[in-house]
C-alpha cells in the first residue's frame, strides 16, 4: 500500500471515477477515496435507479394505451417490490463493475471518509496519504428544509428505499427531481400532489416547456399547487403525515412527503481549511476554468463546484482535467456552454442553449424564434394524446441556432445530435438543408417555418 500518489481523487462518483481512470490510462499512480458505494449519486441514488423507475412508469403508460392499438390487455397489478429488487441487483452489479475496473486499471481504492490535514495531505481510513495532485469530487446530498417535522419526510435517497408504492404522496419542490419522481409515482399508482412555492415547475426552463409540462402533469391527474410553501409536518392520527401550508392553504394528509428542493455540497467533512481552500457561502468549492482551486495542485470537479450538477458534466470535467495533468494536453478543459439536459418526465423534455427569455434579454430583436406544436403520430388515436412542442431560437441575420427546446415523446434521444450541431455553430439554414427522416417527430426540427 502506497502512501504517496501522483493523484488522489476524493469521491468515487461520476466525476472522481472518470478522472482517476483517465489519469491511470496516462500511467499516473492513483488512489480513489470513497466513503460510501462506488459510483456515487448517479449509480446508487440518482440517474441509474431513476431511469429504471422511469422505464417502469413508461410501461404503465403503454399498457394504458395498448387498447387504442387493438390489444386486449388485462393488467393484474404492478409489483413495486419485484422492480425494486431487480433494480437494486442491477446497481450492485454496477458497483462491482466499478470495483473491478479500478483494480484492472491499478487504481487503489481506499474505503473511508477523507479529510485534509495539510496541502495535498489527506487522512482516510486511518492512513496518512499525500499526492502531487488532489481532485475533490465529493458531490452533494439532498436538502431538507428547516421546518418543524421536516425529518418525517423522505428525499430522493429515501424514494429509492421505498418497498412499496405509497398511496398518497406530497412532493415538495419544482426542479428536475420533483417533476421526475412525481410523474413516476403517479404512473405507478400513487395519488400525487406537488407543492410548488412559486408559480412554475422548472422555472428556469423555456416558457413553452414550463407551460406544456404543467398542463400535461395536471392532465395526468397530478395535483400541482403553486404558491404553496410547507410550514410544518406532523404525524397524523392514522399514522400518515399532516402537512401545514402557507397562505391559508388547507392541511394535507398524505402517507409520504418527499422533499425535492435541491441539493447541498458534501464539503464540511473535508476540512478544506487545512489545505487553504475556502468554500463559497453555500459550501461549494470555487474553481477556475481549468477546475483549479486557489491552492496549487488541488482541483474540484462535478457537483461540489456548484456548476451544472449533471453526471456527464462531472465526467467530462474529470477526464479533461486528467488529460491536462497527465496526458500532455495543457489547454484541455471543459467548455460549460451549450450543455444539453433531459428531464425524464412523461413525455420527456430536452433542452440546450438559451431560453427565449434569456436570448431576448441578451440580444433583443436580433432573436428569431421558430415554434411547432403537434400531436405525434403515436398519439393520433390514443384516448389521452400527449402533445409535442418544439422551439428553435436563432440569432442574427445568419440565424445561428442558440437554443433548442423539445417537450414530447423521444425528446430524450432526439436532443443529443442537435446538441452537436448547435455546438458546431449550425444555422437555421443548415437545419433546413438537412433532409428530414419520415415519419418521426424529429423531422419537425428541420422543417420549421
Ligand atoms: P457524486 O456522484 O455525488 O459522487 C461523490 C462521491 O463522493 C459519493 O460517492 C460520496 O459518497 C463521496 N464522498 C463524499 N464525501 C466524501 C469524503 N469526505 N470522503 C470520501 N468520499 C466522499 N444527472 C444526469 O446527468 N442525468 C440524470 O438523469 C440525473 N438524474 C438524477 C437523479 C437524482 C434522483 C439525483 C439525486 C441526481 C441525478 N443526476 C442526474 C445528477 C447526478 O447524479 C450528479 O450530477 C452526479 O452524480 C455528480 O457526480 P459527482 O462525481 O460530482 O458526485
Ligand atoms: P433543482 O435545483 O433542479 O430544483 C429544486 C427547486 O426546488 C429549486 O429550483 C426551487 O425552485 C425549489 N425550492 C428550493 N427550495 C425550496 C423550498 N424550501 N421549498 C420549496 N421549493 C424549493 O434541484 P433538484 O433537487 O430537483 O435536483 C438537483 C440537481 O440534480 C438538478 O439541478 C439537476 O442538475 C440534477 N438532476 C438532473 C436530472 C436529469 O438530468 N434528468 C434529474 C435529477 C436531478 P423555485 O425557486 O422555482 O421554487
Amino acid at each position: 500500500m502506497s502512501t504517496h500518489f501522483d493523484l488522489i481523487v476524493i469521491g468515487g462518483g461520476s466525476g472522481g471515477l472518470a478522472a482517476a481512470q483517465r489519469a491511470a490510462a496516462h500511467r499516473a499512480h492513483c488512489a480513489v477515496i470513497e466513503s460510501g458505494r462506488l459510483g456515487g449519486t448517479c449509480v446508487n441514488v440518482g440517474c441509474v435507479p431513476k431511469k429504471v423507475m422511469w422505464f417502469g412508469a413508461s410501461i404503465a403508460h403503454v399498457l394504458d394505451e395498448a387498447p387504442d392499438y387493438g390489444f386486449h390487455v388485462e393488467c393484474n397489478g404492478f409489483d413495486w417490490g419485484a422492480l425494486k429488487a431487480a433494480r437494486d441487483a442491477y446497481v450492485r452489479r454496477l458497483n462491482q463493475h466499478y470495483r473491478s475496473a479500478l483494480e484492472k486499471a491499478g487504481i487503489e481504492t481506499v474505503e473511508g471518509t477523507a479529510r485534509f490535514t495539510g496541502v495535498r495531505e489527506i487522512e482516510a481510513a486511518g492512513r496518512a496519504l499525500t499526492a502531487d495532485h488532489v481532485i475533490v469530487a465529493t458531490g452533494g446530498r439532498p436538502t431538507v428544509p428547516d421546518v418543524p417535522g421536516a425529518e418525517l419526510g423522505i428525499t430522493s435517497d429515501g424514494f429509492f428505499e421505498l418497498e412499496s408504492c405509497p398511496r398518497r404522496v406530497a412532493v415538495v419542490g419544482s426542479g428536475y427531481i420533483a417533476v421526475e419522481l412525481a410523474g413516476m409515482l403517479k404512473a405507478l399508482g400513487a395519488e400525487v400532489t406537488v407543492l410548488v412555492r412559486k408559480q412554475f415547475l422548472l422555472r428556469l426552463f423555456d416558457e413553452m416547456i414550463r407551460d406544456r409540462l404543467m398542463e400535461q402533469m395536471r392532465a395526468d391527474g397530478i395535483e400541482v399547487l403553486t404558491g404553496t410553501r410547507v410550514t410544518a409536518v406532523a404525524r397524523a392520527s392514522d399514522g400518515g403525515l399532516s402537512i401545514g401550508t402557507s397562505g391559508g392553504g388547507e392541511t394535507r394528509e398524505v402517507d409520504t412527503l418527499l422533499w425535492a428542493i435541491g441539493r447541498e455540497p458534501n464539503s464540511a467533512a473535508l476540512d478544506l481549511g487545512a489545505c487553504g481552500v475556502r468554500c463559497d457561502p453555500q459550501g461549494h468549492v470555487p474553481v477556475d476554468a481549468f477546475q483549479a482551486t486557489a491552492v496549487p495542485g488541488v482541483y474540484a470537479i462535478g457537483d461540489i463546484t456548484g456548476k451544472y450538477p449533471l453526471t456527464p458534466v462531472a465526467v467530462a470535467a474529470g477526464r479533461r482535467l486528467a488529460e491536462r495533468l497527465f496526458g500532455g494536453m495543457p489547454e484541455r478543459r471543459l467548455c460549460y456552454e451549450n450543455i444539453p439536459s433531459v428531464v425524464f418526465s412523461h413525455p420527456p423534455i430536452g433542452s440546450v442553449g438559451l431560453t427565449e427569455e434569456q436570448a431576448k434579454a441578451m440580444h433583443g430583436d436580433r432573436v428569431k424564434v421558430y415554434r411547432a406544436q403537434f400531436t405525434p403520430m403515436y398519439h393520433a388515436f390514443t384516448r389521452h394524446p400527449r402533445k409535442t412542442a418544439m422551439k428553435l431560437i436563432t440569432l442574427g441575420s445568419e440565424e445561428r441556432v442558440i437554443g433548442c427546446h423539445i417537450f414530447g415523446a423521444g425528446a430524450d434521444e432526439m436532443l443529443q445530435g442537435f446538441a452537436v450541431a448547435i455546438r458546431m455553430g449550425a444555422c437555421k439554414r443548415d437545419f433546413d438543408d438537412t433532409v428530414a427522416i419520415h415519419p418521426t417527430s424529429a423531422e419537425e426540427l428541420v422543417t420549421m417555418r
